[in-house]
């Protein structure tokens, strides 16, 4: 796998996973090779990048988007195409911090966001959900009582409409010993999150942003009026800029670079399995479950399983990677032994040390969005709407983040300190797992 302080794979080209094996659209968006000036640079082409650009064509605005490699190369194409509100701090937890009214501006955020993928898919709609049926969140744990609970309080909270399902009625679908109680998000959806991102910077393009892959910006120069983002064949003279680099924003800004951590996590997709699938699995809906060290995993349409989870700082890639992610796999379906891998491969999120996204304006005319690691899509595409509206409209919804900063995430130990988290996240798990479910 690429390093996450690198910003370019060799060739800048997608890395082999399901979705570049699926891709729609093949077409190159042009490479800058000359001098352009725009209101507003938007650096990196994933979600964040992308739903920035989005929101600001739709709000009148012509951005300039420079993504170093393609659009969609770095965590949006390679990721589990889970879509659903809110972010990878607890609701109550981010409750407790910042208040309850506050907390609740915030999920409404990412519900608001749901809707906006929903919208932008236009036409398309087909060809960019794998899946429209919503997930699952399943306990591994036998706590009898609290995820109905968890259900009623989210519902309350966030504005939600999740649905509780307990364990037998679960185990229907999904022929799992390790399953307890679930609830289903019915709103939540499989995205081929690599067609969706490159569709949606077709739309912007359409609407009259200008979008370049294979453009590194390498160096960025305050102005008298503004920026200057030097790239490798040309420049974007700028009034604004909003960085979306993530994990691969390597030393283009320290103060960004060093406020998230690059963790590395994986992803497999089995060969089809026809009938056998369905000794284990008769549900259409996704699923993950509550371990801090959780997999997660749908069905995709020629029924294969699509399987993710685990970090880890050894990179391992290929036939090893295969051998790791099935053996989890198998943990939770047995029945399931002898099946075979056709692809695994991993991708870098930038992960806070707070769990929430980090967003907001260094100095005046510099943005950023970031940090999406655990919260995940439908909280980059709330960051580029609330970016967006900032810039056009002076809007202040971006403050709602202002809690959640920018502390030092632990670089150059990050990969040490995020490997040792897992192994002691996984020990808690395995402790809680056999004092609540013997
Ligand atoms: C394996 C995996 C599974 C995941 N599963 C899910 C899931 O199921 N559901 C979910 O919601 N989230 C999931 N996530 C997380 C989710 O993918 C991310 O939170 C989200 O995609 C982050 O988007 P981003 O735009 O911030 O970052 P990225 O998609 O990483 O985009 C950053 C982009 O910036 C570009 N860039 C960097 N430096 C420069 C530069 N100097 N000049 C120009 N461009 C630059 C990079 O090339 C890259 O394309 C997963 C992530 C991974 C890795």
């Amino acid at each position: 796998m690429d390093k996450p302080y690198s910003r370019t794979s060799e060739k800048n080209e997608y890395i082999d996973s399901y979705y570049s094996r699926t891709l729609d659209d093949k077409c190159d968006f042009d490479q800058l090779r000359n001098d352009v000036k725009t209101s507003v640079c938007v650096i990196g082409g994933g979600m964040a990048g992308v739903a920035t650009a989005h929101s600001l064509v739709e709000k009148g605005e012509k951005p300039v988007l420079i993504e170093a490699n393609r659009i969609g190369w770095g965590a949006s194409g390679r990721n589990g195409g889970f879509v659903s509100s809110g972010f990878s701090k607890g609701p109550w937890e981010v409750a407790n911090m910042v208040g309850e009214s506050h907390a609740r501006e915030l999920y409404q955020l990412t519900n608001a966001a749901l809707d906006s993928i929903n919208r932008r898919m236009g036409n398309e709609r087909e060809s960019l959900i794998d899946d429209p049926h919503g997930h699952f969140e399943v306990s591994w744990f036998n706590e009898p009582g609290k995820v109905e609970k968890q259900v009623e309080s989210m519902n309350d909270l966030m504005g939600v409409h999740y649905e509780f399902w307990p364990k037998d009625k679960f185990r229907e679908y999904y022929h799992s010993n390790h399953y307890h109680d679930a609830y289903l998000k019915p709103q939540a959806l499989q995205l081929h999150s690599l067609n969706y991102v490159r569709h949606s910077a077709r739309e912007a393009e359409k609407a009259g942003a200008q979008i370049f892959e294979k453009t590194p910006a390498i160096e960025i120069k305050k102005t008298q009026n503004g920026w200057k983002i030097i790239t490798d064949k040309g420049s974007v003279t700028a009034d604004q800029i909003v960085m979306c680099c993530s994990a691969y924003i390597g030393g283009l800004n320290f103060r960004l670079s060093n406020a998230t951590l690059p963790v590395a996590t994986y992803v497999m997709l089995t060969e089809p399995l026809g009938d056998r699938l369905k000794e284990a699995i008769k549900g259409k809906w996704g699923v993950s479950d509550n371990r801090v060290s959780s997999n997660y995993y749908r069905t995709v349409k020629d029924n294969s399983l699509f399987w993710g989870g685990r970090v880890s700082m050894f990179n391992p890639q290929g036939k090893k990677l295969e051998r790791i992610m099935m053996k989890d796999l198998l943990v939770v379906y047995p029945q399931l032994k002898g099946i075979k891998a056709n692809v695994a491969w991993g991708g870098f999120m930038g992960y806070p040390a707070h769990k929430m996204p980090q967003i907001g304006e260094l100095e005046p005319g510099f943005w950023y969005a970031q940090g999406f690691g655990g919260s995940g899509m439908t909280a980059t595409v709330a960051g580029g709407e609330v970016v967006a509206d900032a810039i056009i409209n002076n809007d202040e919804r971006y403050k709602l983040f202002e809690p959640f900063g920018l502390q030092y995430a632990g670089k150059p130990f990050g990969p040490i300190v995020a490997q040792t988290a897992y192994w002691l996240f996984q020990l808690q798990d395995a402790y809680k797992e056999w004092r609540l479910n013997r």
